[in-house]
């Protein structure tokens, strides 16, 4: 039999229904079970991974609620039941969710009101530049790309409209990635001890035409992955300087900044 562990419930101070993995950093707000006959209070809570747990009880049929153990036919024996882990949400908005003041407890009726606004609506779940990325890469197509949306500075989109081409910005002019992310084919070379890492897409500055050259020095983390001739997809999210010769890796936090992946999307990294 599956036990299969409650990995989503509705935040009443969000006002959505939320990951596990978000909740576990945000205890002290008031979550409850989705379920319309349930509505029992829950909190995050880890064993191996992260689950909600019911403070009382579910209601007796509710979905979430736990499965008996399966009887054992030696009783001596003890059973490990496998927990089934389901895969990590896909990140529904880039960056930390804001973190809202715990507020007075709803009533029953606001409680089901939320649950029936939220059961349809897509799970909240924040995720990194990284994790953002990954989960664009692994997505099969336009047509799951359309279907999965992405908050980027509170803008909702969905992942096929915030993942720019650099070809697309490029006409436009502006080079803007504060509620986009770019992306585009880029070229790996070496030089006098540093990796530049060059767009194909060139971009009107003046009166030059120039690519996005970045700096990649031997100090860099991402130095050992890169080879000379290396042909490689760039993402950009967040402020991008001046072009110029070329830039120099920004500062930048878990949300933003510059990633590398092999043209396939494959992890540099082997
Ligand atoms: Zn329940």
């Amino acid at each position: 039999m599956r036990n299969e562990l409650m990995t989503a419930a509705i935040c009443w101070e969000i006002g959505a229904k939320i990951s596990v993995e978000f909740a576990y950093h945000a205890k002290d707000l008031f979550y409850f079970c989705p379920e319309a006959n349930c509505l029992a209070e829950v909190v995050p809570a880890k064993i191996n991974n992260a689950f909600f747990r019911a403070l009382g009880s579910h209601a007796p049929g509710c979905a979430n609620e736990k499965k008996k153990t399966t009887e054992s036919p030696v009783p001596t024996t003890p059973i490990f039941r496998k927990s089934t882990v389901p895969p990590l949400p896909i990140p529904s908005h880039l960056g930390p969710i804001a973190m809202p003041r715990k507020g007075i407890r709803p009533s029953e009726a606001q409680m089901n009101a939320l649950a029936l606004r939220s059961r349809l609506a897509p799970l909240h779940h924040p995720g990194t530049f990284q994790e953002v990325v990954n989960a664009w890469c692994s997505m099969d197509g336009v047509s799951a790309r359309q279907s999965h949306p992405l908050y980027i500075a509170s803008q909702p989109q969905t992942y096929f409209d915030a993942f720019s081409p650099l070809s697309h910005v490029s006409e436009e002019g502006a080079l803007n990635s504060d509620r986009k992310i770019l992306y585009g084919n880029a070229t790996v070379s070496d030089y006098n001890h540093s990796f530049y890492v060059t767009t194909k897409t060139r971009f009107k500055v003046g009166e030059k035409v120039l690519p996005i050259k970045i700096r990649v020095r031997s100090s860099d983390v991402l130095y050992p992955y890169l080879k000379d001739g290396q042909e490689v997809i760039l993402f950009l999210h967040g402020l991008i300087p001046a072009l110029g010769k070329y830039i120099e890796i920004q500062p930048t936090d878990a949300y933003s900044g510059m990633l590398i992946t092999l043209r396939d999307f494959s992890s540099l990294a082997r």
